[in-house]
């Protein structure tokens, strides 16, 4: 599917029914730390070749699901293996991509794996048929694989948020046609290419592009199911595109995750100070469970900044993404850098107070590149735009509050509804937990940090619907089939 032209410049191409497809135009991928340096080409699909990627697919589905799961688990391993033994040149190919540094992008492989091994691990008793013998007769429980999967994925983690559905679809029994982002296709591609090694042809596919080729794959009668990470707006598009075939649906979409700093937090704890500037600033902000909005108690709120700059500035290094110094690397694109670059001259115009955070490491650099200074904004109204959107960029507002009461409704008035997080004595911050409209909720710490692959991820509210991860993250691939045989066949209410 990949195919390396020389040192620097990536070819990617559609990969369909276990083949490269040739495309009739390509696409250059910029390098967002210097955008005259095209890392690589990605193809445009064309809606015949998205229907070939979904007839592949379907065709393939009829022997994949009758491949035992023990099969299926010793492919995903060995692809897994394989992604281990390639690693350091995927992490360098996502980087000059995507922008984030060499740490990150290790991060990015490290979560994957985490996340692949355990839905190895978890597969077969996951989908393990249920037999139960009652007083009624017997009842069998079975999770059959759903069909053709269409997985769409964003650019922020393009490879982490591909392979976490991959991984569970495949050893579920389902094919599937990916679609990562045109942002960042080219990692991912070659990603589930390595994985498409393992497996018979038909049984992956990826195809490119944009909304055009999104629609066919979220419209086509053959796909039963749809997996989509990405934003609300988008999955929008998504449901409308669906309902003429009624598709099973896992949405994994934005956040305005808020992290509340409680009485009880120590502004001193200088490992928690750190905890929630990586919360804010990992992968300069583009993580849709990043702390998007920070709530601190009135009577700690003037040191808990002070704080907070300090550590802020100690962290944050702005720079090259290969330099191990820095930090934090440009944003993934222009649209995402303006937007951001936005919100915070909007803040400014209402009267906000803008705080520059970190050093910049290479000032060549960062005029060529996406970048973006880091920002902490102060002052704002609770209700002003760069509070109540998502910015998924790197700048943070700070509000105090007086009472739990107000800060739940904050919390709670979001049309989102992904993470957030809640900091001070344990109890007291769980009491507050509780009372969260969220899919997750942490303590003492928040974001990717928080994370835990074992148990399911998902948002409540416009963040989503269903979830990922966790073994409801495996069973969400299959369809609960029941097959019912009562000893008493006749009900008692039913006239002779
Ligand atoms: P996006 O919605 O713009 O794009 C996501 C994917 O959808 C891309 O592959 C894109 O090509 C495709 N797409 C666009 N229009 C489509 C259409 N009409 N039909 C089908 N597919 C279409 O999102 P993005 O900018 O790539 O990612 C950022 C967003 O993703 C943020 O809102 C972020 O919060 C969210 N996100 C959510 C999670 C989560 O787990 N909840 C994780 C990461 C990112």
């Amino acid at each position: 599917m990949t195919i390396q032209a020389d040192q620097e410049t990536i070819i990617v191409e559609a990969f369909i029914n276990g083949q490269n497809v040739k495309s009739l135009s390509q696409v250059a991928k910029e390098n967002p730390t210097n955008p005259t340096e095209i890392v690589g080409y990605f193809p445009v699909t064309t809606k015949e070749q998205a229907v070939e990627a979904i007839e592949a697919a379907a065709g393939a589905f009829k022997t994949w699901k009758q491949t035992p799961i023990d099969e299926r688990i010793m492919m995903m391993r060995k692809a897994i293996e394989k992604i281990r033994t390639a690693e350091n040149e995927i992490v360098h190919l996502l980087s000059r991509e995507h922008g984030k540094p060499l740490y990150d992008a290790h991060g990015e492989i490290y979560v994957s794996l985490m996340w692949m091994e355990f839905a190895c691990n978890e597969a077969k008793s996951a989908l393990q048929e249920e037999i139960k013998e009652h007083e009624k007769g017997k009842t069998i429980l079975s999770y059959d694989p759903i069909g053709v999967v269409a997985a769409i994925s964003p650019w922020n983690y393009p490879i982490a948020l591909s392979t976490i559905k991959i991984a569970p679809a495949l050893l579920a029994g389902n094919t599937i046609v990916l679609k990562p982002s045109p942002y960042a296709p080219l990692a991912a591609a070659k990603v589930a290419e390595i994985i498409a090694s393992e497996f018979p042809a038909g049984v992956i596919n990826v195809v490119h592009g944009d909304a055009d080729v999104g629609v066919e794959l979220t419209s086509n009668p053959l796909v039963t199911k749809i997996v989509f990470t990405g934003g609300t707006a988008t999955a929008k598009h998504i449901i409308k595109a669906a309902s003429e075939t009624i598709k099973d649906m896992t949405l994994e979409l934005g956040g305005n995750d808020a992290a509340i700093f409680l009485e009880s937090f120590d502004v001193h704890d200088e490992r928690a100070m750190r905890r929630i500037v990586i919360s804010n600033f990992l992968t300069a902000g583009q993580i849709c469970m990043i702390a998007k909005r920070v709530y601190v108690h009135r009577s700690i709120y003037d040191e808990f900044v002070e704080k907070y700059i300090e550590a802020a500035n100690r962290w944050i290094r702005i720079g090259d993404p290969f330099d191990s110094n820095t930090t934090v690397g440009p944003l993934n694109n222009l649209k995402q850098k303006n937007y951001v670059l936005g919100l915070v001259e909007d803040a400014q115009k209402r009267g906000a107070e803008v705080i520059p955070l970190g050093q910049i490491l290479d000032q060549k650099l960062f005029e060529q590149g996406y970048y973006l200074q880091p920002t902490l904004v102060l002052g704002c109204d609770v209700h002003d735009p760069i509070v109540v959107e998502e910015q998924f960029g790197p700048t943070v507002p700070i509000l105090p509050f007086d009472d739990e009461e107000q800060v739940i409704h904050l919390h709670n008035e979001s049309i989102y509804g992904l993470t957030s997080s809640v900091w001070g004595k344990e109890e007291d911050a769980i009491s507050v937990a509780r009372q969260l409209e969220a899919g997750t909720t942490m303590i003492n710490t928040a974001a990717v940090q928080g994370l835990d692959v074992r148990f399911p991820f998902g948002g409540v509210k416009q963040s989503g619907i269903g979830r990922e991860y966790g073994v409801e993250g495996i069973r969400t691939y299959t369809e609960k089939h029941v097959i019912n045989v009562p000893k008493t066949l006749d009900l008692p209410y039913i006239p002779e």
